[in-house]
């Protein structure tokens, strides 16, 4: 059965492609064709421009506080219809229905969230120079923003652009991923529901990405792009903004290392990183891709990983029991067995997993089993490129031999912790580090020495909508979630006054 179509909103209408083309959008657990989608080319995309600049002075000018009740009203029918939209989510993206229905209440909270802020937009006044001035600084939304998102989290990731930009007074447009357009036009439908003007958000479903931004570079009444993908379309979107100086927030690949010390709460350590590695299939830019562990605990902590691995259940989203989908595509599964075959031909011991489950249930989609791979050292692919699957590779680090003749336990420890930062810190991401310590004094100087956007220590919750999420380096730049999400999408003028004597 057919999902309803999905057609482009433009000025508070729902409208097909130009010429009427479609393109189809398949369930990853079993190929069947699960809705055909308007695919807009650039006339559309031209429409959705000139509805966002005729929707901005409406928008930004209308009072804050009715701004948030309609943020705040749309995050209640994503609450309310929690269920609906994530057996969408199930069948368009693969992801088990507890985690889809999940996602889509914390979409919800980022809107919610924004809705606050909208009322906390603040100006400065600034002590002026003479006496007869008076310094004011003024936030203004950027303008138009073209949000472009990618398919592993196809409403949260929405979200946590939409409600900023939204918050500060801009008009948007979306285009979200080609393999995951539904949840889009769900989000959409719940903020025309909750009394959104036309115009203020538009969607722009395609399957040639390259022509949409290439039409919204082009164009410059679009100030801000904001994008969440691959480092590779990422690269690509900064070298096109700078014909027009465009503003951007980038949000790209990750390749998160852990750090388990000796000291640390081993099966809690092991639970959560299984957690974080199995989540969405391993298909997420935070997913743990090296995980160090002090060699004193390594045994243990592999042994625990396993075992919480082995307790997942591999099938198809929709099963009640599942807690393992597919992977997006055969193109994904075929990336995580090249890095799984590189590391065993170097040297890599298999735990648990390892190939694809048995059985006509796994035949129609691009199933893995969750793996665990011990003696992984940096020679291996898997240690440099991000793998997207459900593969917890385990390196081991502190090795007391390496310890300076006649150096004392304390100075044993200092050599671990700096060789495992610096382990840690050679790759040309820097998004996301997990530390497990209970040592207060190592949490505060390992983290500081770490070089990545965010570290989460002890297991403690990554993107809540209040907390500034984003990455460095190869990470990208940008910041979602909390107050900086919201400046992300304010220019500040500076109003410089005579007010005479
Ligand atoms: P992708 O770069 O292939 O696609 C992302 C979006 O860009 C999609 O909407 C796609 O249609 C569009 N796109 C593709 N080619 C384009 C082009 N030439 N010009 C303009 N847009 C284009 O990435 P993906 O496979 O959808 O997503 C996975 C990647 O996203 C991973 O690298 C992951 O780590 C990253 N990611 C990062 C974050 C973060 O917050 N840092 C969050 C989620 C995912």
């Amino acid at each position: 059965m057919l999902a309803d179509g999905v057609q482009a909103l433009i000025d508070g209408e729902w409208a097909d492609a130009e010429d009427g083309a479609v393109f189809e959008v398949t369930d990853p657990a079993d190929g069947s064709v699960v809705a055909e989608v308007a695919d807009c080319g650039p006339g559309r995309t031209g429409a959705a421009v000139d509805a966002a600049e005729r929707a901005l002075p409406g928008w930004r000018a209308m009072p804050a506080h009715r701004r948030a009740d309609i943020l705040r009203g749309a995050a209640a029918l994503l609450a309310e219809r929690a269920a609906e939209i994530g057996a969408l989510m199930t069948r368009e993206q693969g992801k088990p229905s507890l985690e889809a229905v999940g996602e889509v209440e914390s979409a919800g909270e980022h809107l919610l969230w924004a809705a606050e802020e909208t009322r906390r937009v603040y100006g400065e006044t600034v002590p002026a120079a003479t006496a007869d001035s008076r310094i004011w600084v003024l936030p203004e939304p950027v303008g138009v923003v073209a949000a472009i998102t990618p398919w592993n989290f196809p409403a949260s990731m929405i979200t946590r652009k939409l409600g900023p930009a939204l918050a500060a007074g801009c008009t948007v447009l979306l285009k979200p991923s080609e393999l995951t357009p539904l949840c889009a036009a769900a989000v959409g439908r719940a903020l025309m529901d909750a009394g959104l003007p036309a115009g203020v958000f538009n969607l722009v479903p395609t399957s040639r990405p390259e022509l949409f931004a290439a039409a919204v570079m082009a164009d410059s009444r679009v100030r801000k792009v904001s994008f969440t993908g691959s480092t590779v379309v990422g690269r690509r979107l900064i070298e096109q903004s700078a014909q027009d100086v465009k503003r951007l927030a980038i949000e790209l690949g990750g390749h998160a290392p852990v750090l388990v010390f000796p000291d640390a709460d081993i099966p809690a350590a092991a639970a959560a990183v299984a957690r974080s590695k199995f989540l969405n299939c391993g298909q997420a830019c935070t997913s743990p891709n090296r995980i160090f562990v002090h060699r004193r605990v390594a045994e243990e902590f592999i042994r625990q990983l396993a075992g919480q691995a082995a307790q997942l259940t591999a099938a198809p989203g929709s099963d009640p029991g599942s807690t393992l989908g597919p992977l997006i595509n055969e193109r994904a599964r075929a990336k995580v067995e090249r890095h799984v075959e590189d590391a065993l031909a170097r040297g890599a011991r298999v735990v648990t997993g390892g190939r694809r489950p048995e059985g006509d249930r796994f035949s129609g989609g691009a199933f893995y089993e969750p793996t665990v791979l011990a003696d992984v050292d940096e020679e291996m692919l898997i240690c440099h490129e991000e793998t997207f699957g459900p593969v917890a590779p385990v390196l081991v680090f502190g090795d007391e031999e390496q310890r300076p003749a006649g150096a004392g336990h304390k100075a044993s420890t200092d050599h671990d912790n700096e060789a495992v930062v610096a382990r840690a810190n050679a790759t040309p991401y820097g998004l996301v580090a997990y530390v497990w310590t209970r040592d207060l004094g190592r949490t505060m100087r390992v983290s500081e020495a770490l070089r990545f956007g965010m570290v989460t220590v002890n297991g403690a919750p990554l993107a809540p909508p209040q907390a500034p999420f984003g990455g460095v380096k190869g990470s990208g730049y940008g910041r979602e979630g909390g107050h900086l999400g919201v400046e992300g999408f304010l220019d500040h003028k500076y109003l410089s006054v005579g007010v005479g004597r």
